[in-house]
């Protein structure tokens, strides 16, 4: 299955993209890993990227695209896979799905995440991380124990430029001016899922799961990083479970 999750940052988009490619067994794909790849190997579209990436910029149709089908190329991809961030316009869009059938791939299925702005807004303004180890809070979904400080070391925390008032919303302003009309794109293509967004994590992905009529597999805590998973209380047993 070759599925497509589209949302907006604060969406909970990178979220639900791990937990779904564990559920479904399909490699997920991020773009931003595609680019950070390219430009680490410092491939010849992974430095054409970086001038754009450099200004803050988005990366162009053409150069996006050539890097997620080389990718998609990769056997790997074979048993499914799940695109994140990409595609972001219809014109990206169209290339794929006209690039897809050659590789004897095509899109199943595209799940909208549907957060509501003034939500991803709060959501997004409300990003601190702490000095010492990038550990990320939200004084909405995620508060610290202790305001202004790391649970885990204790360090203080801030507030990146880019996650401030009107580095959002210019942010927020391209999904909502751009990538949006994706979602019509995939409708007429009757490939279009819409899922509500602005519940808890686990309900999204039940609901993902449903939609696209999955069984629900076992829980895979690999992709929880460790700050994550909250402490558990002493046992008196040293037996390991395996739930
Ligand atoms: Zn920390």
């Amino acid at each position: 299955m070759n599925i497509i999750l589209i949302g907006a940052q604060g969406s909970g988009k990178g979220t639900q993209a791990e937990k779904l490619s564990l559920a479904l067994g399909v490699r997920h794909i991020a773009s931003g890993d595609l680019f950070r790849k390219a430009l680490s190997e410092q491939t010849a579209s992974g430095l054409q990227a970086k001038v754009f990436l450099d200004r803050g910029e988005l990366v162009p149709d053409e150069l996006t695209v050539a890097m997620v089908l080389e990718r998609i190329a990769q056997p790997d991809c074979l048993s499914g896979l799940l695109l994140d961030g990409f595609p972001r316009t219809i014109t990206q869009a169209q290339v794929l799905d006209n690039n897809l059938p050659r590789m004897r791939q095509r899109i199943d299925k595209a799940i909208y995440l549907d957060v509501p702005y003034e939500e991803l807004l709060k959501r997004l303004s409300g990003r601190y991380i702490c000095r010492a180890h990038q550990h990320v809070y939200n004084a909405v979904t995620r508060p610290p124990r202790i305001p202004g400080f790391c649970d885990i070391d204790g360090s203080e925390l801030y507030q990146r430029s880019d996650d401030k008032g009107e580095a959002v919303q210019k942010r927020l302003d391209i999904f909502f001016n751009e990538t949006i009309h994706l979602i019509d794109y995939y409708k007429r293509q009757q490939k279009l899922v819409t899922i509500n967004g602005n519940q808890s994590i686990d309900k999204v992905h039940a609901e993902i799961l449903h939609a696209l009529n999955a069984p629900i597999r076992s829980k895979g805590l690999k992709e929880i990083p460790a700050w994550q998973i909250p402490v558990a209380p002493p046992r008196l047993s040293s037996t390991i479970s395996c739930e």
